[in-house]
Parts: C-alpha cells; structure tokens; sequence
C-alpha cells in the first residue's frame, strides 16, 4: 500500500505541492491527472525518492520514503517524463547495464521478458536513438520492469504519442498489471486516466481537488451535457444527472445544441473552472 499524508514542496515562492493525502492499494491502477504545472511530477518525484518532501510523510510497504529511500528503490520502477536512455547503446545494451545496476538475477531472461512485453523483441539489436518516439517510451518502461518492481510509476506514459501509438502504449500498461503490480500514472490526457485507471485523483494548483473512479466523478456532477454555441463564440454547457433532462434542456435551449456523455474533463472544469489540455 502506498500512503501519502499532508505532502507538501515548494521551489522559492513557487508551492508545487501543498497538503495532498490520499491512499493506493495493492494491485490498483492510480492516476493523478492535471494541467500544466498541477504538482503531478513533483509528487512522483517524492514517491520515488528523487526529491524530498519539506512537509508531511509518505510510505510504501509501511517503508518511509525520506527515512529509507534505498529500501524503497528496491520496490519501484520508475518511467521518467524525460528520455533519459543511452541512446548510442542498443535496445537490449540498454537493458543489460540497467540489470547489472539493480542486481537483477537471470538477466538474459529476464531481458527477454521484458522486451516482449513491450514489444520490442524484435528490434532489440538497434540503437534507441533509431526507435521512435512510442518505441522509446516502451523501452523505458522495459527498462523500468526489469527488476520486477512491486509498484510502477509512470510519468506521463504517453507523452507526445500520437493516438493510435498511444492506444498501443495503454495495450502495454494494461498488461504491466500482471502479478498485482500497482501502478501509478501523471497524464494530462483525460481519455488516458478513463482509458487506464481505477481511480483518479484530480490535481489543480498542488492540491487534490477530489478522488474517486472516474465512473463516480462523472456521476457526481452529472452524467450528461447539453452543449452549444452561442452567436458570440462561447461554449454554453449545461451538464445534467439524465439523458432525458439534458434532451429536454436541448429542446428548450437553441438549435444545435449537442447532448453528450460527461467526461473527466468536464468534471474537472466544473470543479476548478480550469481546463486539463
Ligand atoms: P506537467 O504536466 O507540465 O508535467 P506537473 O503537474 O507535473 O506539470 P510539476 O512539474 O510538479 O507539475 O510542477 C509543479 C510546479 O512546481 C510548477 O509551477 C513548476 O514550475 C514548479 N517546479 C517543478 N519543479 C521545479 C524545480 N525543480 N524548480 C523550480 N520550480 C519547479
């Protein structure tokens, strides 16, 4: 179990994060999602020792992170948001000296595993610097497997994938799941955290605005939204608890209003009155 109690950072003037607590069971799928500077990074960034917390406490395993961050690192795999793979070396050189690093045991083995995994067994004689974007991203998170890491972090797994790249991404992530691995994933794409999680927790400004699964998100603010145009230019949104109160608002509205299913950023406009993309 991972918990994280009332973690706060600062960087000068600027609070990345300020008082976030919430709780991930063993085997779930996690996503923190936000916008641009929401505080995602940074409390990944404490989760996986590589920056401390100036307030409150967070464990994994009962294991405090500040207190004993190697114990932790034992535990983790971690997906940075940057690529930060030897790129003059191969798929698989790349592999073998991250294995020698974490002490991995039957390394050939293991290595083979994981490229299969991610789909990349195939090519793992060439050098990561001819890979694409999206095979890049499935070599770090190999890489990140390798160990066998009881909780994954991912760091906006499908940063700059194009659509159907970033499908073939989630096909990955879904089957990192195996052997009741908890997984913990930053996106900034809604259809990501819908696509992906059990629960999300919603972040604005460095704090948690709410955390729930996304089917009970959508259903606290509505399920439904009756949306149109008006002459301006502006988008005018009712959303509604049900299909038949957004027909009838449609009806009594203007035409070409639209009625749609809600989606998480809708949730999170109503709540923050910001947009995620
Ligand atoms: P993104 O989606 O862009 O990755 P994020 O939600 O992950 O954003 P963070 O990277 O955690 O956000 O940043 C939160 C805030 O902290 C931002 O205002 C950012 O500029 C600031 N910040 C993060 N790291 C540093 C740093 N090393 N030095 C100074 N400010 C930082």
């Amino acid at each position: 179990m991972i918990k994280v109690d009332n973690l706060s950072k600062s960087y000068g003037s600027v609070t990345a994060v300020a008082g976030v607590s919430f709780e991930i069971s063993d085997g779930e799928v996690f996503g923190l999602l936000g916008p641009n500077g929401a505080g995602k990074t940074t409390i990944i960034k404490m989760l996986t020792t590589l920056t401390k917390p100036d307030g409150g406490r967070c464990s994994i395993d009962g294991i405090d992170v500040a207190a004993d961050p190697l114990e932790v690192k034992r535990l983790i795999g971690v997906v940075p948001q940057e690529n930060n793979l030897d790129r003059e070396l191969t798929a698989y050189e790349n592999l073998y000296i991250y294995s020698m690093f974490h002490n991995v045991e039957n390394r050939a083995d293991k290595i083979d595993e994981a490229l299969k995994i991610v789909g990349l067994w195939e090519r793992r004689d060439s050098l990561a610097h001819h890979f694409s974007g999206g095979m890049q991203r499935r070599l770090l998170l190999a890489r990140a497997l390798l160990p066998g890491p009881k909780v994954l972090f991912l760091d906006e797994p499908s940063i700059g994938l194009d659509p159907q790249i970033r499908r073939q991404m989630w096909d990955v992530i879904r089957k990192t799941r195996i052997e009741g691995r908890t997984v913990v994933l930053t996106t900034h794409y809604i259809e990501e955290a819908e696509a992906l999680c059990g629960r999300v927790g919603i972040l604005s400004k460095g704090k948690l605005v709410v955390l729930d699964t996304p089917a009970q998100l959508k259903a606290c603010v509505g399920e439904y939204i009756a949306e149109f145009i008006d002459p301006n230019g502006k988008l005018i949104q009712h959303i509604c608890k049900t299909r038949e109160e957004a027909h009838e608002i449609a009806k009594n509205l203007a035409d070409g209003v639209t009625v749609r299913k809600t989606n998480l950023e809708d949730v999170f406009i109503k709540l923050t009155g910001e947009r995620i993309e």
